[in-house]
């Protein structure tokens, strides 16, 4: 295979050359970009891996040809040029904002997607405060008038001093650097929704329904963007059947994405569990969403009644940082995550119904904060090989919990009698809890074990 051998070889001389520099901070800066080359070698070698399996394996399906579609090296220019410091962090509203959407609406047409803003434009226009801004809108047509969104925001928190209301944090290893680039919140899930609408704009593929790719501004001022799309949306919103939204898309580990929402949209999961069988990402999808699903663009969507799934590959100490650049980005991953989203939303484009709906409650069940226990503790409660507990740090006023009598340091160790498991205690305790009703826990407290009723329902107000 020709690019794999190129990329050891030079990995081989890379490596060798590493130890020269292993002394001061300059050396470990060029040692870091040496790493990041090798990684992204590697990546690349191993995308060009993947597209030829594919294309031996399954040719012809729509997972082979976006692979052949979407490339690493313009993965990479995108994130170098959306968090370029030309940019200057793409507050909404501002200069390097418009150059982005301007750069993505240039993509767009040039991949053959239809214009389906304002007067034929690819803008959405829109106002904050006195400000002008936008989202970009670009639509690959399908047979029907049924619309899958597949969308990420643009903009940042810009330039300048961090604190305030700015939503710019200070970061020990800033400096004087006050350009927050942004390159993983969001240039990377902006790079992967224009890859994943050209990708499938060089499909010359008419799906069942259409697909209108769209990059809010304003996420960053509380999801004002994707709101005003809600309010003014450009297919009426009960023939939106989906909504696939793509926010920090470029850190942690590779391969690795957590997909939020399954609760909310279950035939959605599926159809994702379905492509990913060929795909091949290690995604977490948890049964129950965290609250952090009501931190983005999806959750203007879900609010409406759409179907929706959240991807993001998590946080990271750059976040909301002067210091969130475009060389920590995972290239490799933002090819890999456009690739699969784009052939997610061809299936859900051509799947034969639509997803159902569920309002995902996403207040806290019980009202209380809590951890697995920790092995030093297990004996001390009595857990037999197998079992596991979840420790209460905290229960608060006016919840199930609280309402049931459960109190802070109490250990769960069963509900209903069974007894809770040592692995991913927590995922199943928070499953467990997910719908019931009513339930009884078995707690040790105070070293002994009695048996408590819990009661679910709404928050109770306090008594004036
Ligand atoms: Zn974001």
């Amino acid at each position: 295979m020709r690019l794999a051998s190129a990329a050891l070889a030079s990995a081989a001389v890379l490596s060798a050359l590493v130890p020269l520099f292993a002394e001061s901070p300059r050396a470990s800066r060029i040692e870091r970009r040496l790493k990041k080359a090798l990684e992204e070698s590697e990546q690349r070698a191993a995308s060009g891996i993947a597209e030829d399996i594919d294309a031996a394996l399954m040719p012809g399906t729509p997972l082979a040809s976006l692979r052949r579609l979407v490339r690493f090296d313009q993965c990479r220019e995108d994130i170098f040029f959306l968090a370029g410091d030309e940019l200057a962090g793409r507050d909404t509203a501002s200069e390097g904002h418009l150059k982005a959407a301007q750069w993505a609406a240039d993509r767009f047409a040039a991949a053959g997607l239809k214009p389906v803003g304002d007067e034929g434009t690819y803008f959405q226009n829109w106002k904050f405060g006195k400000k002008k801004t936008l989202n970009v809108v670009a639509f690959l047509p399908g047979e029907t008038d049924e619309v899958v969104v597949v969308g990420a925001h643009l903009d940042h928190v810009g330039k300048g001093q961090a604190g305030g209301w700015s939503g710019r944090i200070p970061h020990p290893l800033a400096g004087n650097d006050v350009i927050f680039n942004g390159a993983d919140d969001n240039a990377s899930g902006s790079a992967a929704v224009v890859e994943m609408g050209c990708a499938l704009g060089g499909m010359k593929t008419t799906p069942k329904r259409g697909i209108l790719f769209i990059l809010f501004s304003g996420e960053e001022k509380g999801l004002v963007g994707s709101r005003y799309y809600v309010e003014h949306p450009i297919f009426p919103l009960r023939q939106t059947v989906a909504m696939l939204n793509f926010d920090m898309v470029g850190r942690n580990r590779d391969h690795e994405m957590d997909v939020y929402g399954k609760d909310g949209a279950p035939e959605l999961a599926e159809a994702l569990e379905r492509v990913n069988a060929r795909a091949g990402m290690n995604l977490k999808i948890p049964a129950r969403s965290p609250g952090v699903f009501m931190q983005s663009d999806q959750y203007s969507f879900h609010n409406k009644g759409v179907p929706s799934l959240f991807f993001t590959s998590g946080m990271h100490t750059e976040y909301h940082t002067a210091l969130d650049h475009p060389d920590l980005i995972n290239i490799g991953k933002i090819e890999e995550i456009a690739e699969l989203g784009a052939a997610l939303a061809l299936e859900v484009a051509n799947m034969e119904g639509r997803s159902t709906f569920r309002k995902i409650e996403l207040g806290p069940r019980l009202g209380v904060q809590p951890s697995a226990v920790p092995a030093a503790r297990r004996q001390e409660l009595g857990l037999q090989e197998g079992e596991g507990g979840v420790v209460l740090s905290s229960v608060t006023k006016g919840y199930a919990a609280a309402r049931s009598g459960l109190k802070a340091k109490d250990v769960i160790v069963a509900i209903d009698g069974r007894p809770l498991p040592e692995e991913n205690t927590l995922d199943e305790f928070r499953t467990r809890i997910y719908d019931a009703e009513e339930q009884v826990f078995t707690v040790v407290r105070d070293g002994k074990r009695v048996e408590v009723p819990v009661k679910y329902g709404a928050m109770e107000e306090e008594k004036k």
